[in-house]
């Protein structure tokens, strides 16, 4: 908690409606860089402003900026972007964690946890984990079912003359292939 005897920011001032906000709860604001705590027998007595001017203290809150590692991705084309809320940087996902550029899905990339969601905690971040792991799955599914179809309206094709004929002829089949072991052995003999 901020103590009420001095709330202070290094970055932008608050707005009009905040003013008012903090001087309803009679909250007073100092605006400028802190150099250093002042600590007096192991304890906070306050901080050091930049100025030179000592503000009393008497517990000290630094909100954190929070940086999604994407470095790696970088060969997809994809980067952090702002957070909305100014809170760091993160990828940007839609509600199933499809990573987004620039507002359209990038197909075959997923996200879950902090690095999508700066605010999520262990909880949040396992349940994604697991809703991707889901939508991952129906994904992979879906590609099989697309590739089964373009290949069941081609019944013609190589693989699907193989396996036709490995089901109609079985042993019996004819063509270039690996025999078994014990076949060629028996030949040999
Ligand atoms: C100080 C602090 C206190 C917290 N306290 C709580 C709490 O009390 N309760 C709570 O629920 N949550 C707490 N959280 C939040 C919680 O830690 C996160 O929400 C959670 O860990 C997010 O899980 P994640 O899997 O998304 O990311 P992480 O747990 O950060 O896991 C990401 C992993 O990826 C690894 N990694 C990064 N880049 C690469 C790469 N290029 N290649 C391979 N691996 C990589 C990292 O080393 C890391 O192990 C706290 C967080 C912090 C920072």
């Amino acid at each position: 908690m901020l103590d009420a005897g001095g709330a202070i920011s290094e970055q932008n001032g608050p707005t009009e409606a905040e003013w008012e906000q903090l001087a309803a709860r009679g909250i007073a604001v100092v605006i400028g860089p802190v150099a250093s705590l002042d600590v007096q027998d192991d304890t906070l007595a306050g901080v050091r402003l930049a100025s030179g001017r000592m503000i009393p203290l008497q517990a000290l809150v630094v909100a954190p900026t929070f940086t999604a590692r994407t470095t790696f991705l970088a060969g997809l084309g994809l980067t952090s972007s702002p957070h909305p809320l100014g809170v760091g940087t993160y990828l940007d996902s839609d509600d199933t964690g499809r990573v987004l550029r620039n507002g359209a899905v990038v197909p075959g990339v997923w996200a879950a946890g902090n690095a999508t969601n700066l605010m999520a905690q262990v909880a949040v971040s396992a349940a994604a984990g697991l809703g991707v792991a889901v939508g991952i799955n129906a994904d992979l599914i879906a590609e099989e079912v697309e590739s089964a179809v373009a290949s069941h309206r081609q019944p013609f094709s190589a693989a699907a003359e193989a396996r036709n004929s490995s089901t109609v002829l079985g042993d019996r089949r004819h063509g270039i292939g690996v025999q078994p072991n014990h076949i060629r052995q028996g030949q040999n003999e």
